[in-house]
């Protein structure tokens, strides 16, 4: 039975290949899914009848548009703007912002299909999207920024609403981004509309925890992962790659739990520091000065910085890449199982290629794929979502325990289906059907939409 499903996905993907030609990051983040999907549509027929699949990989809307502004110079910049509203068969479209200048359909749209399931996982009423554009933050004025966001705002309202799609950060688009952007839809809408954005600051509608909980989530997945296997981070060497948003929360919280974390890396390269990371300096170089991690090895004594290379050079015990996608290949993955690497949660979005993935899987490392282990980020938009719908505001404390709490949770989801649909263990199988499924049964109940 299983291999007349098979043959239905090899068709879908097939399919999936004629109709999005040269979005490469897509077509990975499809067929990760699809090869989970055989023991699930072998027992549930009715997806095949009604072409679930199918529906599921293709996004409901998909908007691209010109944001033109002026640079401080005076001269006029074109970039292109991008929103794919992928799936709202759980709530509204929710996902975030990438402002980079990799940013082209493909990369959208594959980040958006991920979203799907990772929101589906989280248990919440979100639907799944995803958006940027290849505008290119770096080197640019606080101005620049604004002006950018303010003309990205002014196409993008129009598709935007607390019941409609909700965006919030990822690469480039940080609080100071989100502030723009919601202060020109407040403009244009007249309506102060908090749950239109998340991510946003504490005095205006923003969530304690939203800044920390990507990076959070991904420590407390890694927790969940080895605590599994009767072990903890107490102890252990780590490695977090970028040192962006998510990696320096994940940095905070291995460190509050005892783990301690050797290096972490930009573009320019990677700073190493036995002693472990100390997340003043990092905090203050990356998020006061918003400087580069050689600026860190300069002020530390025991670091050293490392221009070019890879920072998965660096042996650990647990690794948790928080960059970017496909920045750990089979090489990479096959050096680190070497060097004694035990667990790997993702805090970014398909850091690792399908190659390096079955390295560690073969290696019997435990392996949290993003889209369970870096969830922690959107749930907490969720939370975000709920106080601005109530007019609340929660503490710090009890928000980060609701974080604990779902992260734990979607462990426990991934790790039941996975045993249900006979690979005991396999986080990778477990979350893409655990999420496929739920976003699979809110589908069938609306009929053929
Ligand atoms: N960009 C984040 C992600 O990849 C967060 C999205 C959100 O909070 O809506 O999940």
């Amino acid at each position: 039975m299983t291999t007349d499903a098979g043959a239905t996905i090899e068709a879908i993907y097939a399919d999936v290949l004629r109709r999005n030609p040269a979005e490469r990051e897509f077509h990975q983040a499809v067929r990760e899914v699809l090869g989970s999907l055989a023991p699930v549509l072998a027992r549930h027929p009715e997806y095949a009848e009604l072409k679930t699949v199918e529906r599921i990989c293709e996004p409901e809307r998909q908007i691209i548009f010109r944001v033109p502004w002026t640079d401080d110079r005076g001269e006029v910049q074109i970039d292109r703007g991008f929103r794919v509203e992928f799936n709202s068969a759980l709530g509204p479209y929710k996902g975030g912002l990438r402002f980079h200048p990799s940013v082209y359909l493909g990369i959208v749209k594959f980040l958006g299909f991920e979203q799907v399931f990772k929101n589906a996982l989280t248990g919440m009423p979100i639907g799944g999207g995803k958006g940027g554009s290849d505008f290119d933050p770096k080197g640019r004025s606080d101005a620049e920024v604004m002006r950018f966001c303010q003309s990205f705002m002014t196409e993008l309202y129009r598709h935007l609403g607390e019941h409609t799609d909700v965006p919030a950060g990822d690469i480039g688009v940080g609080g100071r981004e989100i502030g723009y952007l919601f202060g020109q839809y407040k403009r244009i809408t007249n309506r102060y509309e908090s749950g239109v954005l998340t991510g946003k600051g504490l005095t205006w509608g923003g969530a304690r925890v939203r800044t920390e909980a990507t990076g959070y989530g991904a420590a407390f997945f890694a927790s969940e992962m080895l605590a599994a296997r009767g072990t903890s981070l107490e102890g252990r060497t780590v490695v977090v790659s970028g040192s962006g948003n998510v990696a320096l929360y994940a940095v905070e919280k291995v460190t509050q739990r005892g783990g301690r974390v050797l290096a972490c890396s930009d573009s320019n390269g990677y700073v190493v520091d036995e002693a472990g990371l100390d997340l003043q300096v990092l905090k203050q170089v990356k998020e006061v000065e918003r400087g580069r991690v050689s600026d860190y090895a300069a002020r530390v004594p025991t670091a050293r910085h490392v221009a070019g290379g890879s920072v998965w050079d660096v042996p650990c015990e647990v690794a948790i890449p928080s960059a970017t996608q496909n920045e750990i290949d089979a090489a990479r993955a096959a050096a680190l199982v070497r060097g004694g690497c035990v667990a790997v949660s993702e805090g970014a979005n398909m850091p690792c290629t399908p190659e390096a993935v079955a390295v560690f899987q073969d290696a019997g490392v435990a392996f949290g794929p993003g889209k369970a282990a870096n969830a922690g980020g959107v749930a907490t938009s969720a939370l975000e979502m709920q106080q601005n719908a109530s007019r609340d505001s929660w503490s710090f404390e009890h928000t980060e325990a609701r974080l604990q709490q779902i992260m734990h949770d979607i462990h426990a989801r991934c790790a039941e289906a996975a045993e249900e649909y006979g690979a005991p263990g396999d986080l990778v199988l477990g979350a893409n059907a655990a999420g496929f499924i739920r976003v699979a049964e809110a589908m069938h109940a609306h009929g053929i939409v």
